[in-house]
């Protein structure tokens, strides 16, 4: 990173950006052949495209994949109630990852929908950071994620946030808080300043807070 220079941090994204103020961990769901260049990028099956009958060799070559520098997480990887995939072929998708995150001493990147109690079942022996992305749901359904001390990551439900979104947001600790642009094509600067007037915070604390958390959670 580069020092004096605040950087937006864009902790999920499907869409990198070119602009050198932005600091951006590209997703990865498949293509784990390909060559992974210089960005940072994260890298898991997704709940979403699993099939049962690919899954060895998928997990396979995510494995070798993901060894790599480059790759700084694990995912975005975890369970889906709203999804085609069969359940059995999520666990065991998910459960095969967790342990590759352990192995590799590498952060993981959840998805969650409809599903935190047994997402956080399966994440209970877990020692590497974890990341709740794409966070927008009330908060007695988020509490038992920021107990767990997980991080918890905003994007584009903060642009037009209802009550509740907004009681979730403000009880997450400044701590355990990342922001994102996911695959929604919005401007990562458009977040953090949503983000900081809604939690009536000076932008430029936010991004030193998020600085913060990114170091800790990728050891920069
Ligand atoms: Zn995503």
């Amino acid at each position: 990173m580069r020092r004096g220079v605040t950087m937006f941090l864009d902790v999920h994204t499907h869409n990198p950006s070119t602009d050198p103020n932005i600091l951006a961990i590209e997703n990865r769901h498949s293509g784990f052949g390909e060559p992974v260049g210089s960005a940072y990028l994260s890298a898991g099956l997704h709940p979403w495209y699993i099939r049962p009958e690919t899954l060895a060799d998928d997990l396979d070559l995510l494995r070798r994949y993901a060894a790599q520098s480059q790759i700084v997480a694990i995912g975005e990887c975890g369970l889906d109630k709203l999804t085609a995939t069969d359940w059995d072929t999520q666990c065991r998708a998910f459960e095969r990852q967790i342990a590759l995150a352990k192995e590799l001493g590498k952060p993981l990147v959840i998805h969650c929908v409809k599903a935190f109690q047994e997402c956080l079942h399966f994440l209970k022996d877990v020692r590497v950071p974890v990341i709740f992305h794409g966070i927008n749901n009330r908060l007695s359904v988020i509490r038992p994620v920021i107990d767990a001390g997980y991080f918890l990551s905003f994007g584009k439900a903060l642009l037009h946030p209802n009550e509740a979104i907004l009681e979730t947001f403000r009880a997450v600790s400044a701590d355990r808080l990342f922001l994102e642009t996911d695959d929604t094509g919005c401007n990562i600067r458009e977040i953090y300043k949503t983000a900081s007037r809604l939690r009536n915070i000076p932008e430029k604390e936010i991004a030193l807070q998020l600085e913060t958390n990114f170091g800790k959670v990728f050891k920069q």
